[in-house]
């Protein structure tokens, strides 16, 4: 290590890692907050290290200062959640990232929403009107024999190919003319963009829908997402506006984490920063991730979604129909809106851009952005349809401390990309997030149960 001293060893006469992490644990059992308070008086030195406060890493946290461990959660920005943040200014929650809990039959983040009480709204995927570039509303028979249609074609593509490519390539070889069918095209975007986070011309045409999923219709958290975060930041030690820059370890001599803040040491440490952070090098290692790790960021798929919310002062669109599609071209822009009038009484419609389109979209001005959301609107609604008179508006390709929404296969990636994550670095680096897991990548609840593994791991494995 060059910049930090030896965290400790045998020869100084301290303490080895084991005997005291079991002297921790041990204490833990009579007063568990009392050993994380007394590792935080002597010179920031703790057990465990969580860089992001992100639903992965606090759930890391939780689960180890519950087990009596001294952690303490690094966190570049000023607030818990990451990319679970809400923001009430139009009158209503704006998710600025996850917006459902995906199918919650079985998922743990919404056994924790029912355990804080969070009043939770549960939506429907057959409550839609789509509308054609011209404005015409499509038949729901036609959208039905499409989905139908966009299935066999996805089906085909599973059975024919022995190698990976893209899934517009993929879909262009069985069928040319797919590609073009403006319905299936919006299905391409509106449903599996949106859903994986990626283009299709980027997308692994094996692997884009082999994730798991847990069972029952999508729900709305109407007193925001972000109770969950900070239900299970409660009583953690967080330490906010403090960015992580470089992190040194050696196995069985624990780390030294360097931040705009000040040095932190410990015996392990949990990374949680998203994809694109790793991507970017923002954190540097020494020494540097295996091979294996950082072929894994480089390669696994990161793209951007866009979320634009207008506010109106009437609703000019059915107000009980809760989504409304648009086949705009360029492919996915602004071609999905969440009606809040199912669930609030606000006026106000949630556009999505997804694919390529996000980058389009990001780097427009406010004003831009809204003008380019508006002719959706226009075209769907009629030249005749008022201004908003509030906006919020998401550019997750932008924030330094994301630089992007959420991982995707990309073609040539498999599952292997994402769970090597979960394989300890140096039995002292740990990584959690949702791009660790191939299974639940890209969801609140895959990033939460990444953070559990790596508690785990420490306290069955590293630290016995
Ligand atoms: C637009 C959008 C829509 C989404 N919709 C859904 C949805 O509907 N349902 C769903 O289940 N999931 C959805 N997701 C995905 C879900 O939000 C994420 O998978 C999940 O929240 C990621 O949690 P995480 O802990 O892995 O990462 P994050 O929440 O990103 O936490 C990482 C933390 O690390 C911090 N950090 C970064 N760099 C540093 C540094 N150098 N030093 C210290 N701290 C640092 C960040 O500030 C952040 O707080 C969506 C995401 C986005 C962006």
């Amino acid at each position: 290590m060059k910049r930090g001293r030896k965290i400790f060893t045998d020869t100084r006469g301290r303490a080895t890692r084991r005997q005291v992490l079991k002297t921790g644990a041990a204490a833990a059992l009579t007063a568990p907050f009392l050993n994380a308070s007394l590792a935080k008086a002597q010179n920031d030195d703790f057990d465990v290290i969580v860089i992001g406060a992100g639903i992965a890493g606090l759930a890391a946290a939780r689960r180890l200062q519950d087990l009596g461990y001294a952690v303490v959660v690094l966190e570049a920005t000023s607030a818990v959640g990451g990319r679970i943040r809400t923001d009430w200014s139009l009158g209503a929650p704006f998710e600025v990232g996850a917006g459902w809990i995906h199918k919650p039959d079985g998922n743990p983040v919404s056994k924790m929403a029912d355990e804080i009480d969070a009043p939770t709204y549960v939506t429907s995927d057959e409550s839609y009107q789509v509308f054609a570039q011209g404005g015409a509303a499509v038949p729901r028979s036609e959208i039905n024999s499409k989905y139908r249609d966009l299935m066999r074609l996805y089906k085909r593509v599973d059975d024919t190919f022995d190698n990976d490519q893209s899934l517009s390539e993929a879909i262009r070889r069985v069928s040319q003319d797919s590609l073009q069918d403006p319905v299936l095209r919006w299905m391409m975007s509106a449903y599996t963009e949106f859903s994986t986070g990626g283009p299709i011309e980027k997308l692994s045409a094996y692997y884009f829908d082999e994730d798991d999923e847990y069972d029952g219709a999508d729900v709305i958290l109407t007193k925001g997402y972000d109770q969950i975060p900070k239900s299970l930041a409660d009583g953690l030690d967080v330490r906010f506006d403090t960015v992580v820059e470089a992190i040194e370890y050696e196995e069985g001599d624990g780390a030294a984490v360097y931040t705009s803040t000040g040095t932190f040491e410990s015996y392990f440490v949990i990374c949680t920063v998203p994809l694109g952070v790793l991507k970017k090098g923002a954190i540097s290692f020494d020494p540097p991730l295996p091979k294996a790790h950082q072929k894994s960021i480089n390669e696994i798929g990161f793209g951007s979604v866009t979320k634009l919310a207008l506010k109106f002062d009437r609703p000019f669109w059915p107000e009980d129909i809760q989504y409304l599609g648009y086949m705009s071209e360029p492919k996915g822009r602004w071609n999905y809106f969440l009606n809040y009038r199912t669930f609030s009484p606000e006026n106000i419609l949630l556009g999505v851009s997804v694919g390529d389109y996000p980058f389009v979209a990001e780097a427009m001005s406010d004003p831009d952005m809204i003008a380019d959301c508006m002719g959706a609107l226009r075209a769907m609604f009629g030249e005749d349809i008022p201004e908003p008179t509030g906006h919020l508006v998401t550019r997750w390709s932008e924030d330094p401390h994301t630089f992007g929404a959420y991982s995707y296969s990309a073609v040539g990636n498999t599952p292997a990309d994402f769970d090597r994550f979960a394989k300890p670095v140096a039995n002292t680096i740990l990584f959690a997030g949702e791009h660790a897991t191939f299974d639940f990548h890209g969801t609140t609840h895959g990033a939460y149960l990444t953070g559990l593994v790596a508690a785990n791991l420490i306290e069955d494995e590293l630290a016995e």
